[in-house]
């Protein structure tokens, strides 16, 4: 294992919320993530959010900030946390106001419950004839997730992903439940993070998108990510943009790494590439032998 720094109180600095919205398929996850990524109002000065990299971070008008994971459905979380990876402070749900509480809708409270992860319920198209924010709540509370206008202690917001009408309301709620968390890094030391997502890229090679958790990642460094190392070459934000360092909480595209490691895969930085090239090896000699031991358990 690596050594992790460790943190003195004067050198934490406050971050970002990192944010997932879950919830049942089509009750407006992708909506809601691109209602919020088309008002963010930095975006609508530098061109807007261009890219899909897996998260985005935008900024308030008051300037606080957030970032978002950017990934389809709950497929991530889960996957992130079967490995390991914590990359959600504050989880959104949300539930169509036309329709119910679903299956989808439950599978993903528990998995934030399981997380310790708190709670924002967003109660969806709230413009439709048919919705009935109401009845909504009364199915919540019939699960014990009473929200606070029924008198319990979960924060909700009506919204409509479509016309925006709520949407800053909700964020203002998520940032009042994450500031309750008191989320701080040491952004003045080496980068250590998580895998979000990753693929090959005709031109750049392999590409991965990282969340800096904490310490500040620059071009040049020496990056090892699950059984992959390298030296960051470049690394591009949402905007498309060249950036040559990033802080806590925030999101990057990095070109370097030797091959494309999964979501929830740790990274680290390290002093020498040979380090770097020796536990890579040693993680992917690992990876290989046990991957021999499940097949031979199938064919057996
Ligand atoms: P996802 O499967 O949870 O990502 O759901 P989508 O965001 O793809 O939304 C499913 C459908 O509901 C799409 O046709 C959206 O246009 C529509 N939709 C989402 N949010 C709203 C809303 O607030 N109001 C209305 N009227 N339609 C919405």
């Amino acid at each position: 294992a690596i050594a992790e720094e460790v943190d003195k109180d004067e050198d934490l600095l406050v971050r970002p919320p990192i944010i997932t919205v879950m919830g049942h398929v089509d009750h407006g996850k992708t909506s809601l993530l691109d209602y919020v990524r088309k008002a963010n109002v930095i975006a609508g000065e530098a061109g807007g959010i261009t890219q899909h990299i897996g998260a985005y971070n935008v900024t308030l008008e008051d300037g606080r900030k957030i970032t978002f994971l950017d990934t389809p459905g709950h497929e991530a979380f889960t996957a992130m946390r079967a490995r390991g990876a914590q990359v959600t402070d504050v989880a959104i749900i949300i539930v169509a106001a036309d329709d119910n509480v679903m299956p989808q809708t439950i599978e993903a409270i528990n998995h934030a419950a399981a997380a310790g992860v708190p709670i924002v319920f967003a109660i969806n198209k709230v413009d439709r004839d048919a919705a009935d924010p109401e009845r909504i709540k009364s199915e919540l509370a019939n699960l014990n997730y009473m929200v606070e206008d029924w008198g319990g202690k979960y924060q909700s917001q009506e919204i409509s992903a479509k016309t925006g009408l709520g949407v800053s309301e909700l964020l203002d709620k998520v940032l009042l439940e994450s500031e309750m968390l008191d989320l701080k890094a040491n952004p003045d030391k080496r980068a250590i993070g998580s895998v979000v997502e990753s693929s090959l890229d005709r031109g750049r090679g392999y590409t991965s998108t990282v969340l800096v958790e904490s310490g500040t990642l620059h071009v040049g460094d020496v990056i090892l990510a699950g059984p992959y190392h390298g030296h960051v070459k470049a690394m591009f934000n949402e905007r498309n943009q060249q950036v040559k360092s990033v802080g806590p909480s925030e999101p990057v595209l990095v070109l370097g790494l030797n091959g494309a490691p999964q979501a929830g895969d740790k990274f680290n930085c390290l002093d020498s590439e040979r380090e770097a090239r020796q536990i890579a090896n040693k993680r992917e000699q690992l990876q290989r032998e046990q991957g021999l031991r499940t097949q031979k358990h199938i064919t057996l």
